[in-house]
C-alpha cells in the first residue's frame, strides 16, 4: 500500500491529535517518525527526506537500551505469543507475579507489596489512596493533606497535579480545584555538600504545624525533573524520614522519572540509604516499550489498608498487570543488571561513562553568553539559560548535529539511553551547546 504523503499526515495531525501541552489546532508541526534503533529515532521531512536524529531525551526517561533492542522485541514477541492481554480481577499470570517479585527483591527494604499501574501518574494516585487509606482504616481520616516541596512534577491527573510546583508550575491554572496541600520550599541547589540546617528547620516547621492533616510527604528524590531539573542534596530525604517518623506522616518518594538507574544508583533514594513507605517507577520500567507503573508499598501500610472497614484498596485499572508490558518490564530489569547482556559493561559502569561524558562535553558551555549554569548527575545533563528557551531555535540547531532535544522553559536538557556511544553522546552535548548558543 501507498505511504501517504508526510503534510497529509501533518494535517490530520494538526486538526485530529492532542499532544503532550498542545493546542488544538496545533501551533507548531510534530516530526513524524517512522522508526526507531538503536539511540536514533528516524523521520521523514515533509520535503520527502527522512533523517535519523539521536534521542537526546530516551523518549522522556524510559528508553534506558535504546529502540528495538532484540532482548526486548523477543520478550514483546514471545509473550504476544502467550496472550497479549486478560483482565486482572480474579485471574492472574505469570509476567505479573515474577515482575513483583523482582521489584520487591531490588526496591528498598521494606517495600514489598506492588500495585501495577498503567501510568506515572496513576501510580501516584495509587500511592496517595494508599496512605489517605491507611490513616482512614486507623480511624484518622482528618489526615488526609500532602506534604512537597515546590519545584516538583508528579503527573498530570489530579492529585499528581495538587503536588506539582504551584507556581511556575503547569498546573497553576487549576489553583482553587485541586485539592489543597502543604508546601515546603525547594530545597537547596547541589547534589554535593551537607544540607543546611537552616531548611531542614523550615521542614520541621511545617511538619509540626501539619502533621494532624497530613497523609504523606511526597518528592522526587535527588532530582526534581519536568518541575525545573534541579538537584539536591540526599540529606533532606533523610531528614523528612526522620521527621515522618517523629511526626507519624508517611513518606511516598516518586521515583518515576529518577528510578533504574538514572542517577547513578538503582534508585535515587539510595544515596540517603532510607527507604519510604511507599515507592513510585514507571517510564524505564518497561524500557520505554509499552505503558507501565507501579506503587510500592511496606507491610505496615499494606496491613494498615486491611484493618479498615473497607479492607481493600479501592483501584483496579482494565490494564492492570497488562502481561505484554509485564514481559517487557521483567526483560528491561534483566538487561539492565546483567553485565553479560550489556556487552561486559555494568549499568553502573555505563551511567558513569555518559556522566563523565556530560560533564566533559557540556563544560564549554559555562562560556556561553546567555548560559546560568551547566549541571550534571548521573545520566542527566542540564544547561539552565538566563531566559526562556527559543524552541523553535533550539530545536533546529540540534536538529542540525542530528539530535532531538525537547527543552522547556529556560532548560535545555538530555537524559541519553545509557547505550549511547561515546560520538553519539560527544554530538549530544555539542548540540545542547549549540541549541543553547542559538537562543541568545
Ligand atoms: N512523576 C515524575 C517524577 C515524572 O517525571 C512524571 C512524568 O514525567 C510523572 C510522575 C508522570 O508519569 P506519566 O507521564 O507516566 O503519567
Amino acid at each position: 500500500m501507498e505511504e501517504p504523503a508526510v503534510d497529509t499526515l501533518l494535517e490530520l495531525d494538526r486538526t485530529l491529535l492532542w499532544h503532550p501541552y498542545g493546542a488544538m489546532p496545533a501551533a507548531l508541526d510534530p516530526l513524524l517518525v517512522t522508526g526507531a534503533s538503536g539511540v536514533r529515532i528516524e523521520v521523514a521531512l515533509p520535503d520527502g527526506t527522512r533523517s535519523e536524529l539521536i534521542d537526546a531525551m530516551s523518549s522522556w526517561w524510559s528508553a534506558i537500551h535504546g529502540y528495538r533492542h532484540p532482548v526486548l522485541d523477543a520478550a514483546v514477541r514471545d509473550q504476544l505469543g502467550r496472550m497479549a492481554h486478560v483482565m486482572f480481577g480474579g485471574l492472574t499470570h505469570r509476567p505479573a507475579i515474577e515482575l513483583a517479585a523482582r521489584l520487591a527483591q531490588l526496591a528498598p527494604e521494606p517495600l514489598r507489596h506492588v500495585f501495577l499501574a498503567d501510568s506515572g501518574s496513576v501510580s501516584i494516585e495509587v500511592a496517595v489512596k494508599m496512605c489517605l487509606q491507611y490513616w482512614r482504616s486507623l480511624g484518622r481520616p482528618g489526615k488526609r493533606r500532602l506534604l512537597t516541596w515546590r519545584g516538583g512534577y508528579h503527573g498530570d491527573t489530579f492529585h499528581p497535579m495538587s503536588v506539582c510546583d504551584p507556581d511556575g508550575g503547569m498546573h497553576s491554572l487549576w489553583r482553587g480545584v485541586l485539592p489543597e496541600q502543604v508546601f515546603a520550599e525547594a530545597p537547596p541547589d547541589g547534589f554535593e555538600g551537607e544540607p543546611s540546617s537552616a531548611y531542614i528547620t523550615h521542614l520541621a516547621d511545617l511538619m509540626h504545624r501539619h502533621a494532624h492533616e497530613l497523609a504523606a510527604v511526597i518528592v522526587e528524590p535527588v532530582v526534581q525533573g519536568a518541575g525545573g531539573m534541579r538537584f539536591h542534596a540526599p540529606g533532606y530525604l533523610k531528614a523528612l524520614r526522620e521527621l515522618c517518623d517523629e511526626h507519624d506522616v508517611l513518606l511516598i518518594f516518586d521515583e518515576i522519572a529518577t528510578g533504574f538507574g538514572r542517577t547513578g544508583r538503582l534508585f535515587a533514594a539510595e544515596h540517603a540509604g532510607v527507604a519510604p513507605d511507599v515507592m513510585c517507577v514507571g517510564k524505564a520500567l518497561t524500557g520505554g516499550y509499552l505503558t507501565m507503573a507501579a506503587a510500592l508499598c511496606t507491610p505496615r501500610v499494606a496491613e494498615g489498608i486491611s484493618r479498615g472497614d473497607v479492607p481493600v484498596l479501592a483501584h483496579g485499572p482494565t490494564f492492570m498487570g497488562n502481561p505484554l508490558a509485564a514481559s517487557v518490564a521483567l526483560a528491561s530489569i534483566d538487561l539492565l543488571l546483567d553485565p553479560a547482556a550489556r556487552g561486559g559493561a555494568t549499568w553502573q559502569a555505563d551511567v558513569a561513562r555518559i556522566e563523565s561524558g556530560l560533564r566533559a562535553g557540556l563544560a564549554p558551555a559555562r562560556g556561553i553568553p546567555g548560559v546560568k549554569d551547566v549541571r550534571v548527575l548521573g545520566g542527566i545533563g542540564v544547561l539552565q539559560l538566563e531566559r526562556p528557551v527559543d524552541m523553535a531555535a533550539a530545536t533546529a540547531a540540534a536538529m542540525r548535529r542530528g539530535v532531538w532535544i525537547r527543552p522547556f522553559r529556560d532548560l535545555i536538557y538530555t537524559m541519553p539511553p545509557y547505550v549511547t556511544p561515546q560520538d553519539d553522546l560527544a554530538r549530544v552535548c555539542e548540540a545542547l551547546t549549540e541549541a543553547a548558543a542559538a537562543c541568545h
